[in-house]
């Protein structure tokens, strides 16, 4: 039989492909044996044939035009578009709208997004560089997909993650992820041909232990500086490092005044319109300005009889200022605190606790776009029996989890247990409409909702299960 072998180089990517008859195997890239079980070859942008009935090869190299099988035209096996991605917690300054994304949703036309073969409770993340990353909150476990063959490689083990999914927060990096872990702050440099990664953590020798989620602040000229509050035997301090460099993570001292050595139970950071970074817990919240290349961060206590309530995300105003949920212990009431970077500005009472995505908040099933407009008491709707857990906004209508059986945020929040649910949109135009049945949710952060390779997908921890909606959406033009 005929074998030839076909050599391209580009990019410092050197791809060899064998051929035997019309079937290519990619063979070697840079000289060392391609292996799927290690080597994400997204990064050659392999072809495959756009005729699904053509099937001698599954990928070709992307320097040819046509397939050399059938003649058809061949096209990318990486999505068609490029897509926003949102994590738990939004984009970096929160955010989970998308008004510019509209997602065309058939009733149950789901499939199954292929999950790592081992661990669970995974957190997902979309590097800078397009890649999609797997964390396994549970057991420390690192996975990278590789869209091309539609499998997850394995990196190795991280350090552990005990911190709560809502105190958590994963921030991309351009070619890698700065997470919180129990050994401190890390940055994990994940590479494309070959299963080590790097990690860099703090130089120091001291034990550090992150309590709070790793957050990622750009300056004016888009360099980009990850954060994270950590706990050493000296007190609390402030963690960073530039993404663009080797350094190691330094740490800078938290100016402590009033502090009294409380379990702080830090959230993961929000950043108000990218020039602060705030990290609220029970006791008070941490604010964060660089200033000359430098974080600056001071902790600020609540005030009097308030206790901050850190599993809440923050509501943000039209203007872009963040508001913390707190409770206040000596009125028995909720209020929404305003976090600015020179102390607490204002505070405003609630009739409950909502759930909040950017500027949109809920109470039961109702939406605010403030949460302290008045007219909506919790009492109101004594007979309902099912509340919003908000998910993603679109800018065909809010995509949400209608919790059954259920109608309290605060018991929802305080009591973990099998919540039945389903998966809906709440349409800007044409009325309410289910897209999924029958799923069970733990708590509000069982799910997660993220966008990736031309794909909307929905996991949810405690099933450790993930649904998918492939290629159903468009993209609004500017005339919309
Ligand atoms: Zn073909």
């Amino acid at each position: 039989m005929d074998k030839s072998c076909w050599i391209f180089e580009a990019d410092n990517v050197k791809e060899t492909w064998n051929q035997v008859e019309n079937r290519f195997d990619l063979e070697k890239v840079n000289d060392k044996n391609y292996k799927k079980e290690t080597d994400n070859i997204d990064l050659l942008q392999p072809q495959r044939c756009s005729d699904v009935a053509c099937r001698v090869s599954p990928y070709y190299p992307r320097y040819f035009k046509y397939c050399p099988n059938c003649g058809s035209s061949l096209i990318s096996t990486l999505g068609p578009n490029k897509l926003p991605w949102a994590s738990p917690c939004g984009t970096l300054d929160g955010n989970r709208s998308f008004s510019n994304l509209k997602w065309v949703f058939g009733k149950d036309s789901h499939g199954y997004f292929k999950l790592p073969d081992r661990g669970g409770q995974f957190a997902f993340v979309v590097t800078g560089n397009e890649r999609l990353l797997a964390i396994d909150r549970a057991h420390g476990q690192l996975f990278s997909f590789c869209v091309t063959i539609g499998e997850w490689i394995y990196h190795g083990a991280i350090p552990g993650i005990k911190l709560p999914p809502w105190a958590w927060l994963a921030s991309p990096c351009p070619d890698g992820v700065a997470i919180s872990t129990d050994e401190g702050p890390c940055w994990i440099k994940v590479p494309d041909i070959g299963q080590d990664f790097r990690v860099i953590t703090l130089s120091e020798k001291k034990t550090y232990r992150a309590i709070g989620g790793a957050a990622l602040w750009e300056d004016v000229n888009h360099k980009q500086i990850a954060l994270a509050p950590v706990l050493s035997g000296e007190g609390l301090s402030m963690a960073w490092r530039p993404c663009s460099q080797e350094n190691p993570w330094q740490a800078v001292e938290i100016n402590m005044e009033g502090f009294a050595g409380e379990d702080l139970k830090l959230n993961a950071p929000t950043l108000n319109g990218g020039k602060d970074i705030f990290w609220s817990g029970k006791e008070g919240f941490i604010a964060v300005r660089m200033e000359q290349g430098l974080p600056k961060a001071k902790f600020y206590k609540w005030d009097r009889g308030h206790k901050g309530c850190p599993e809440f995300a923050p509501y943000r105003d039209l203007s872009g200022m963040l508001w913390q949920l707190c409770y206040d212990n000596e009125d028995n009431h909720y209020c929404f605190v305003q976090l600015s970077h020179s102390g607490i500005q204002d505070s405003k009472q609630v009739d409950g606790p909502h759930l909040c995505i950017g500027n949109k908040s809920f109470m039961t099933d109702k939406e605010y776009e403030e949460p302290w407009q008045e007219g909506e008491a919790l009492d109101f709707y004594p007979e309902k029996l099912s509340l919003v857990q908000p998910l993603l906004y679109l800018s065909n209508g809010l995509l949400y989890f209608e919790v059954q059986n259920e109608s309290k945020v605060r018991s929802f929040v305080e009591n973990p247990g099998n919540y039945s649910c389903r998966l809906c949109i709440r349409k800007t135009v044409g009325g309410e409409e289910v897209l999924k049945e029958g799923l069970l949710t733990k708590s509000p952060w069982d799910a997660e909702i993220f966008l990736f390779n031309g794909s909307l997908n929905l996991y949810i921890a405690s099933q450790n299960k993930c649904w998918t909606w492939p290629g159903k959406y468009e993209e609004m033009s500017n005339q919309q």
